[in-house]
């Protein structure tokens, strides 16, 4: 397989005399198979080359299946000069997460209303289709593609594209689980270790890959202050991918703050990281040009998933419990799940949780750790007791950041953990990521 980077800057196209050796395009990569599939993932200002590139190599029809990690503009801005898109006979088959605010179609076509582009997304000339997805394992061209839901303030999906043995694996944008990554007393380095379910899950996604092309936006430093926003730092991506037996990683989404010189010292960093990693990873900062041909290196591990094929969850109306003894978030977090397609009910207590659970089964439940009287924890144990309840997804939401905290919520049975602060559209999307994966009743 060919993997080419036309854009690797995240946030807002970045062009100067700062960028010229990392690129200021956002985020767009183009894989080819041997067959002859092209894939191109993300639809930033990259694909704007890539376009004039594909029109250039001659009068073939040009095939192509664009894979969109998430709608937000710095992923899908090229799209309206993807010229291949404007000549019939060419077709584009776009994939992207389904996301709670309209089809991929209706989001597309948003960015072309007249008001912002002189064409609008229906008189594009060349077939197109388009796919919301949602966690599974997909074909798409001639190619096996699995998808699963990353970290970041709106749904986005990470895809595992496996061809021509082996294994490249897209995971932009996305942030941390947990500030902590290894779980206390466990030996750092290995999948079993890893403290957050979500890290842990997101380790298993990328293992054993030839190449795992990665948001690495921010140094540790700078991510202190930026916590939320759902982006990760070359430190966690090293850790992850050489638990994860990664062969290479590039790390992508350049800050539009970093010129070359910065972003050249965090590839020195993380090599040096890696280095220490002593798994024989190898990390490299994603510069537009860069241009990779991989070739099997051992047999390829498919990536199986217990629930390949998960439903929609667009059409489902959903149940949602609230219980928070702090009356402000409770109505902050039943305001903001109310504006999502969800009935939202609430209880000011453990006790009247397990009491309305038991007159009314919810779909999900949002559960404060802390409470006066009988703590979050204390109703985790309760629900997990009972068949009935034992498979009820739950959501901890919580100030404890802490490592015997999230490691205790894990034991005793959450399905997530987000910590505060915690903004909407991050919870949302984790919400909506338990509702697509619970397959309860
Ligand atoms: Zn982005
Ligand atoms: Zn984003």
């Amino acid at each position: 397989m060919r993997v080419r980077f036309w854009g690797t800057r995240g946030s807002i196209a970045t062009p100067g005399p700062g960028t010229n050796h990392f690129g200021g395009n956002t985020s767009c990569v183009e894989l080819t198979t041997a067959n002859g599939d092209l894939l191109i993932l993300d639809c930033g200002t990259g694909a704007h080359p890539l376009a004039a590139e594909l029109m250039a190599q001659g009068e073939k029809a040009i095939n192509a299946n664009i894979l969109i990690g998430h709608t937000h503009w710095d992923h899908i801005q090229g799209f309206p000069f993807f010229s291949p898109a404007f000549v019939k006979g060419n077709s584009a088959a776009i994939y992207g997460p389904e996301g709670s605010h309209g089809s991929l179609h209706h989001v597309l076509a948003g960015q072309m209303e007249f008001t912002y582009f002189p064409i609008e997304l229906n008189q594009l000339p060349a077939a197109i289709t388009y796919h919301d997805l949602t966690e599974g394992i997909h074909t798409i061209g001639g190619v096996r593609v699995a998808t699963q839901f990353l970290n970041h303030p709106a749904m986005t999906l990470g895809y595992r594209v496996e061809v021509d043995g082996v294994a490249v694996v897209y995971l932009v944008d996305h942030e941390p689980f947990s500030d902590e990554l290894w779980r206390a007393g466990a030996e750092p380095g290995r999948i079993e270790s890893i403290l957050h379910e979500g890290d842990r899950r997101h380790a298993k996604f990328m293992t054993g890959a030839d190449l795992v092309i990665h948001d690495a936006q921010y140094t540790p430093e700078e991510y202190v202050s930026k916590k939320t926003w759902g982006h990760s730092t070359y430190e966690y991506v090293v850790q992850i991918a050489a638990a994860a037996g990664v062969r290479q990683v590039a790390l992508t989404h350049h800050d539009p703050g970093h010129d070359d010189h910065f972003v050249a010292d965090i590839e020195r960093k993380a090599r040096i990281l890696a280095l220490q990693c002593g798994t024989g990873l190898d990390v490299f900062c994603a510069y537009e040009g860069c241009e990779l041909v991989l070739e099997p290196l051992s047999t390829l591990k498919p990536f199986i998933t217990a629930h390949p094929f998960h439903s929609p969850v667009a059409q489902r109306r959903f149940h949602i419990l609230v219980v928070d003894d702090q009356p402000d978030t409770l109505a902050l977090i039943v305001r903001a799940l109310e504006e999502e397609p969800y009935t939202v009910s609430k209880a000011a207590s453990g006790p009247e949780a397990l009491r309305m659970i038991g007159e009314r089964m919810p779909d999900l439940v949002v559960l404060d750790y802390k409470m006066a009287g009988m703590d979050g924890l204390a109703v985790m144990r309760t629900l997990r007791a009972k068949p009935e309840t034992q498979p009820l997804p739950v959501l901890m939401l919580t100030a404890m950041t802490d490592e015997p905290s999230t490691r205790a919520a894990f034991e005793a049975g959450v399905t997530d953990y987000v910590t505060k602060p915690f903004s909407i559209p991050q919870l949302t999307a984790r919400v909506r990521a338990c509702l697509a994966r619970s397959e309860f009743r």
